[in-house]
């Protein structure tokens, strides 16, 4: 049994102990000592990293109650070690610090919606960015916003986190949320007020350490909601990129940093009109064109369209000079959208059917009227029709 440091204090980032055991695992060196600050992977966080002398912990896990400290390349590292020996070991405080940001936010996070809402969280994960928790319920838009205001309010009442291990007869007086990876002693964390949760992982101190929670996103999923946070400095990264994207579309529209949406959907607006004109004008050269083509059993043609309002208008100009049928096929390369008009009782849902089912399309019609789409070339369609 290793003794948990990181369960006595969360911060302490360095520390001496004695070297247990040392014994090879694949390419890896695996150290076992009597005591550690590293903490393992564990209830949904990744374990610390940092150094045990010369040599670098990339992960660390705990099986029966045994702290293995995985070091890379066996035949590297052994001599910095000896069984019996005593070795300094330094954690990455920065990853710690900002894993117990996200983690204690959680905990407010949880322990809040459970109050509001009666949900449980069945699931967490708190890997390199994005922390998610999923709930076995569904939150409104505006419900998600109060939920964030506050946990962030619970931040900043800067509570005290206690964290401690119950007796038998404690526990049946207490009221907790407690998860399935629990498979020790029961610790307990408590947040006066806001929460009382069964985990085995480092806290901060008080929560206004959290900083801050950003809720980046949440979702449906499995019945529930999946939620992306975000806590402390994680957070103020991601604002702080999403403040300078905004910046840049501000200074790109020449727009206040408050009304850059407002600014976009402007654009947006005449955008589609300016798309809508150009198609117009397509239309009106096409129509002069149209005017020249000789009166013919059956005319095709292929144009650049791509609205269903034009291609249509073009073809049913065409079919007036055609006996059989007139097809506009408009779009690019292998995909077209098209319009099939017939003036006579030339039976076009035939052809249509044909069509569709020779040339991956869809679309249909009556009334001497089809369209839809098909997913071919020029080279293929003009072949569909010579055939
Ligand atoms: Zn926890």
């Amino acid at each position: 049994m290793t003794t948990k440091l990181y369960d006595l204090d969360s911060y302490i980032s360095e520390f001496d102990c004695k070297v247990l055991e040392l014994y090879r695992s694949g390419e890896d060196l695996i150290v076992v000592t009597d005591r550690t600050a590293f903490f393992p992977e564990g209830g949904g966080q990744s374990s610390d990293i940092g150094f045990l002398g010369k040599s670098f912990v990339y992960d660390v896990q705990i099986e029966c109650e045994k702290i293995l400290h995985k070091v890379e390349n066996y035949e590297e590292n052994v001599h910095n070690f000896t069984v019996g020996g005593q070795i300094h070991g330094k954690i990455n405080m920065k990853k710690r610090f900002s894993d117990m940001q996200q983690h204690s936010g959680e905990h407010i996070f949880s322990g809040i919606v459970h109050s509001m809402f009666g949900y449980d969280n069945v699931g967490f994960h708190l890997g390199k960015e994005l922390v998610t928790l999923d709930f076995n319920g569904k939150f409104t838009k505006d419900e998600m916003r109060k939920v964030e205001s506050l946990v962030n309010k619970a931040i900043w009442d800067n509570l005290e986190i206690k964290t401690f291990y119950p007796s038998k007869e404690e526990l049946e007086t207490i009221n907790y949320r407690s998860k399935k990876e629990i498979n020790e002693a029961l610790r307990l964390v408590e947040i006066p007020g806001v929460d009382v949760c069964a985990c085995c992982a480092p806290h901060v101190k008080r929560t206004g350490e959290i900083g801050i929670v950003e809720v980046v996103n949440f979702e449906k999923f499995k019945g529930g909601t999946r939620i992306y946070i975000l806590c402390g400095e994680r957070a103020l990264c991601d604002i702080r990129q999403k403040l300078d994207e905004n910046k840049k579309i501000g200074n790109i529209l020449s727009a206040k940093e408050t009304e850059t949406a407002e600014m976009v959907e402007r654009l947006k607006e005449n955008n589609n009109r300016l798309s809508y004109e150009l198609s117009r004008a397509k239309l009106e050269a096409l129509k002069l064109r149209a005017e020249k083509e000789p009166p013919s059993k059956r005319i095709i043609v292929f144009c650049d369209l791509t609205d269903g309002d034009s291609i249509r208008e073009y073809a049913n100009i065409l079919s007036e000079k055609a006996q059989d049928f007139a097809a506009v096929f408009g779009g690019s390369e292998s995909s077209y959208k098209y319009v099939l008009i017939t003036k006579t009782s030339f039976d076009i849902n035939s052809l249509c059917k044909k069509m569709n089912a020779e040339l991956l399309g869809r679309g249909g019609g009556r009334n001497g009227i089809v369209q839809g789409s098909v997913c071919a070339g020029e080279n293929e369609i003009r072949k569909f029709f010579d055939e």
